[in-house]
């Protein structure tokens, strides 16, 4: 289940592992020993990783992607406190690209501003359906509303789940209990506390994140 629950991160199918250590060897590599354009894409997706955000308190808010972290360095919001192994070259400079950014002012961050949408409800769900369990791609998961529309239920975060096609077409129009299904939890709207698990789970692969995730 947890390897499983690790998939399902929406999050992972823009920073993968495996970019991740191509992106980070590039900077390893002698200089001139790779194609021109290899180096190019290897940037690219360096520019992509994740940067973990924290507020000017040192509280996790949110995680970015290494490209709009330097952004708010260079804007003087935000500034480096932990630096990843790679840089990024302009024209006259090396810029050590960052791994975690504090805010210099206090941001005060709503408890409920994640939008209700069909991305962030797959992203609360982890890309698991929430009757069978199973792990899917986003292509491959719908929208649930527990209690069927038709019977009145809304569209809200307490009332949609993500669900796989053949889970949603067994359900048709019935409730759980009715169609002989079960959740897996109870959905809840996509809070501070969601926001930090996913950092903890992207978090894992990166020691630098720990001391600010693991308390
Ligand atoms: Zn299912």
């Amino acid at each position: 289940m947890g390897a499983n629950r690790q998939k399902s991160v929406d999050f992972r199918g823009r920073y993968t592992p495996e970019a991740a250590g191509a992106a980070v060897s590039g900077a390893e590599d002698p200089a001139g020993s790779r194609s021109h354009n290899l180096l190019l894409r290897r940037r690219a997706s360096l520019m992509q990783e994740p940067v973990l955000v924290l507020n000017a308190t040192y509280e996790p808010i949110n995680v970015t992607a290494v490209r709009r972290a330097m952004v708010l360095m260079l804007k003087g919001v935000a500034q480096a406190e932990e630096l990843h192994n790679s840089e990024v070259h302009s024209a006259s400079h090396a810029h050590r690209v960052p791994s975690v950014i504090r805010l210099l002012a206090y941001r005060h961050i709503p408890q409920q501003s994640r939008a209700l949408s069909r991305k962030n409800i797959l992203l609360r769900d982890r890309n698991t359906c929430q009757f069978c369990g199973g792990v899917f791609p986003c292509s491959e998961l719908t929208l649930d509303h527990v209690v069927p529309r038709s019977r009145g239920g809304r569209s809200s975060w307490e009332n949609l789940v993500a669900c796989c096609y053949r889970c949603n077409n067994g359900k048709g129009d019935r409730t759980p209990e009715e169609a002989g299904l079960k959740l897996a939890r109870r959905p809840r709207p996509f809070t501070l506390h969601t926001s930090r698990q996913l950092m903890r789970l992207i978090g894992h692969r990166d020691e630098r994140w720990r001391k600010y995730l693991f308390y």
